[in-house]
């Protein structure tokens, strides 16, 4: 009886050591895994018929158990800065964003972790649409997999990927069995063969999983901070309450020091009258004392229903004097695909309905093409 296609082993999200565990289960030689990691992320192939240094007996084997599925576009998008935002399938009908920004030396990809998020940061538009579930390893490599095709194409300027942050959809410490292997590969020389500098893990504040990552390989980490105290915290980060600053303070200073991690990269999202003010950044300068790190603003970016409002250039030159006063670099995030609702904390997916977007995943499926 064939097998069908859903009790088949999606290829795309196993790293080196688990395509190897994959290969001894055929009793095939570890050095298959690295051709397949090849095959798959270097040169794109999906198709096993077209892996050429492998048996056709191997070839038909791997037909029968396994596939190389990546997401499926439901939607492209391209601002006038460049900035590209795909909607992409995921199975069970979820639809996740991906976001590409280039940069004159560098092209970064965004891209999520989960199908929403569940932490309600009250100024973050990802939140209003509640937490669907955990992405697979595969779904999020995928992403990668997905743009790094995508955007060899000239129409997409023939760019490439080389930077990746987890800032997309969802908290990555709060998925990091699907995120480590994950990370393997976006790490590994057949692979990505990205520098651990260049691939930057974002986190509302999950002090477990800080830890997780001090224990592990080296990555760029980026903790929300967005406030210099517990209470104004709380009101904008609801998980504060759980992780409070002192401990994500002491987890932070750990994590620096195990095996010399070069600094920690604050992101501070400047909201209108909330946590602009010059007390705030002074308070923001006590907290970050003695403790290597970056401070990185990013201007609020508004959608529809919220509260809040973005601070002005001047509130936020202000605030950057004093921080940089005090000796750490500070840098205003450039607020990039605004036209086309790229902006951090925009990616909800709202061109569409989500009836509609269940449709388009549903029909996308059922038609198994790719958009042009
Ligand atoms: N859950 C992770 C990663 C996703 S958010 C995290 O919290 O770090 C990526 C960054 O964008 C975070 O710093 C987040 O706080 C910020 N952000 C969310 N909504 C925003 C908005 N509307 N305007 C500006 N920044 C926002």
């Amino acid at each position: 009886m064939p097998v069908s296609a859903d009790m088949k082993t999606n290829l795309i999200g196993l790293d080196r050591a688990a395509l190897e565990a994959f290969f001894a289960g055929l009793g095939e030689k570890p050095y298959r895994a690295r051709q397949l990691l090849q095959w798959i992320h270097q040169r794109g192939v999906t198709d096993f018929a077209l892996m050429t240094d492998l048996s056709r007996a191997l070839r038909e084997r791997l037909e029968a158990v396994a596939e190389v599925r990546p997401p499926r576009p439901i939607r492209e998008q391209v601002s006038a800065d460049g900035t590209v935002k795909w909607l992409l399938s995921e199975s069970g009908g979820s639809a996740i964003e991906t976001v590409f920004i280039p940069e004159e030396t560098r092209g970064t990809l965004c891209i999520s972790s989960q199908v929403g998020c569940m932490l309600n940061c009250t100024f973050c538009s990802t939140a209003t649409q509640g937490f669907k579930r955990n992405l697979d390893a595969g779904e999020i490599s995928g992403q990668v997999w997905y743009a790094v095709q995508a955007l060899a194409d000239p129409r997409l300027g023939a760019r490439r990927v080389t930077n990746v942050v987890f800032m997309g959809m969802g908290e990555p410490l709060l998925n990091l069995n699907a995120v480590k292997p994950a990370l393997s590969l976006l790490r590994d020389d057949l692979a990505y063969g990205l520098a651990s500098r260049r691939v930057t893990i974002s986190t509302a504040g999950v002090v477990p999983g800080i830890e997780d990552l001090a224990a592990g390989e080296e990555f760029a980490l980026a903790v929300s901070l967005h406030a210099p105290n517990d209470e104004l915290r709380e009101r904008l980060v609801p998980l504060n309450r759980k992780y409070p600053l002192a401990d994500l303070m002491a987890a932070c200073h750990r994590y620096v020091r195990a095996r010399q991690r070069r600094s920690i990269t604050f992101e501070y999202t400047m909201i209108d009258g909330v946590n602009d003010q010059p007390v705030q950044a002074r308070g923001l300068v006590r907290l970050l004392n003695g403790l290597p790190c970056k401070i990185n603003l990013i201007p609020f970016n508004p959608f529809p229903g919220t509260p809040f409002s973005p601070s002005s250039d001047a509130a936020i030159y202000e605030f950057q004097k004093i921080t940089r006063a005090a000796g750490i670099i500070t840098t205003v995030r450039k607020t990039r695909g605004d036209d086309i609702d790229a902006a951090c904390g925009q990616l909800v997916g709202k061109l569409l309905s989500p009836s509609e977007r269940r449709r388009l995943v549903q029909e996308q499926l059922a038609r198994q093409v790719v958009m042009a």
